[in-house]
């Protein structure tokens, strides 16, 4: 059968199934043929779920047809993880009620396609908030940050989803739900399933709901610095005498001179252009001592926002830099390392060493704090020469992670970007047989190879 009469069956089989309002026809797909970092691809039709019955009669359909189905919350994803050619795309952001708050049990169950600063937005009327805040909150949907274990600002003091998730609600390859784990902070009754569906990008099955922990929002004050310095071993070397000294930041963010200056620019911003900018979040109740340790590592023009206005600029410099960077330049790279905190300042050394070698513009920024730090790759789109350049130094810059016992990601995740170095990484540090059983759970919960196929475990 011709391509084109493929297509319409389906999409009016689907019709059948769903009614026609929940599929969109395919002028109207074009949205969904890209993530954000530009990964593109060609949907066979897009669905939009209103309940979990909804998601089990599409991914049914998809296992008798044998078409890949791609659970999608706002596509905000820069590895490649929400576009798939020729899939049946689950747009997931109609699913966004908020089903229960218990702030005894300090939980709330959501749907997936609930945006953090949605969910954060309800949860505010009770006083109490989810801390994993990844830069892209107003937008990416609870379901997304699940599947991809996001991180975000705020993990130095509160880690990244996965030490959020109690529970999940799960539509299985196979078109059946489960529940798994309990809305229970101590649970033990069988393998550990909730963390295997988070972070599986979509590759396991649908998220349709979650019970993710809360805490109240904190009632000390917090102080927000904006430090300079003039090298990066002064910088990093702020985290660790922090640290060392028993405070523990809510947020440690850095910047370098090019992505200050790209943010100044593109957002008419006059922040001063440093070596090293760090963003800081201390408790008012440890700000003498931090002052101290911050004029001993040598920190110049050290400002503390006195206003909530002035607060939100400083996190709104490091929160948009990377659309500062996307505005600057055609083709952004984003890369997602992870080091151990006392290599940050050599790795960093590396990243200069590595755009002077090959003659590429690489702006830093990220999470200093926990050591994942976010090199962008700039290149010219269209460009084939550029953009096999860009992904060259994007892979040594991962190799130099690798050998010196970090990781290639620390939330962005694999995608299709980062498959064949997360084999590299796992071979290099003894995990060659962990990715043999990653790819046979693969197989197990998806034989059929329907669910998001074709990447991550499976590509490695
Ligand atoms: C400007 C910007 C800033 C960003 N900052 C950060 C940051 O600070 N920290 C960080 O960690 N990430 C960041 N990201 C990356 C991205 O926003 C996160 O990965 C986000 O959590 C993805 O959510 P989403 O709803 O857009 O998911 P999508 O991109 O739609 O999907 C991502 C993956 O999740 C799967 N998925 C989506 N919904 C479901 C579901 N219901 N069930 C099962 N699988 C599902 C998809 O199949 C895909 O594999 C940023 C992105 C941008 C554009």
């Amino acid at each position: 059968m011709a391509r084109g009469m493929e297509r319409i069956n389906l999409i009016e089989r689907l019709e059948q199934e769903l009614g026609k309002d929940k599929v969109l026809t395919a002028e109207k797909t074009s949205d969904y043929s890209t993530d954000m970092a530009g990964f593109e691809c060609k949907p066979a039709a897009v669905i939009l779920p209103e309940n979990e019955q909804d998601v089990i009669r599409t991914v049914n359909i998809a296992r008798i047809l044998r078409i890949p189905v791609v659970p999608r919350g706002a596509g905000s994803s820069l590895t490649g993880a929400s576009v798939l050619d020729g899939a049946i795309m689950l747009d997931m952001r109609r699913m966004n009620k908020v089903v229960e708050v218990d702030t005894v049990n300090w939980y709330v169950r959501a749907q997936p396609g609930i945006t953090i600063e949605e969910l954060n937005r309800e949860l505010v009327r009770y006083g109490f908030f989810f801390p994993p805040d990844p830069a892209s909150s107003y937008i990416c949907t609870l379901g997304g940050a699940i599947a991809e274990d996001s991180g975000g600002m705020r993990c130095l003091k509160y880690g990244t989803v996965k030490e959020w998730v109690l529970s999940l609600r799960v539509v299985l390859p196979n078109g059946k739900a489960t529940q798994i784990g309990e809305p229970l902070r101590k649970n033990r009754a069988g393998y550990d399933l909730v963390h295997l569906f988070v972070g599986s990008e979509g590759t396991l099955g649908v998220i349709t709901e979650a019970c993710v922990r809360i805490i109240p929002i904190p009632r000390i004050k917090r102080s927000r610095y904006l430090l300079n310095f003039d090298t990066w071993k002064d910088a990093c070397s702020t985290i660790v005498e922090l640290k060392s000294n028993g405070i523990l930041p809510d947020i440690f963010e850095f910047m370098d001179r090019d992505t200050v200056h790209m943010v100044n620019k593109t957002f008419g911003y006059d922040f001063v252009e440093s070596e090293a900018t760090i963003i800081v979040d201390i408790e008012e109740t440890d700000s003498s001592l931090a002052e101290q340790i911050f004029k001993k590592c040598n920190a110049r023009n050290v400002k503390v926002a006195e206003t909530e206005e002035e607060m939100e600029k400083f996190y709104s410099a490091r929160s948009m830099a990377y659309l500062a960077l996307k505005a600057n330049s055609t083709g952004v790279w984003a890369e997602d390392i992870v080091v151990p905190i006392e290599k940050l300042s050599n790795y960093l050394e590396s990243v200069k060493d590595v755009a002077a070698k090959y003659g590429v513009k690489i702006p830093v920024g990220g999470h200093a704090g926990d050591g994942n730090v976010h090199p962008s790759i700039l290149y010219e789109r269209n460009d084939r020469k550029s953009e096999e350049l860009a992904e060259r130094v994007f892979a040594e810059l991962c190799r130099i992670a690798i050998s010196v016992g970090g990781s290639i990601t620390g939330e962005h995740g694999v995608g299709i970007q980062k498959a064949k170095l997360l084999r590299e990484q796992l071979s290099e540090h003894g995990g060659e047989e962990a990715l043999r059983v990653m790819k046979e759970i693969k197989k197990l919960l998806d034989p059929d190879g329907i669910m998001n196929p074709g990447k991550y475990v499976e590509a490695a």
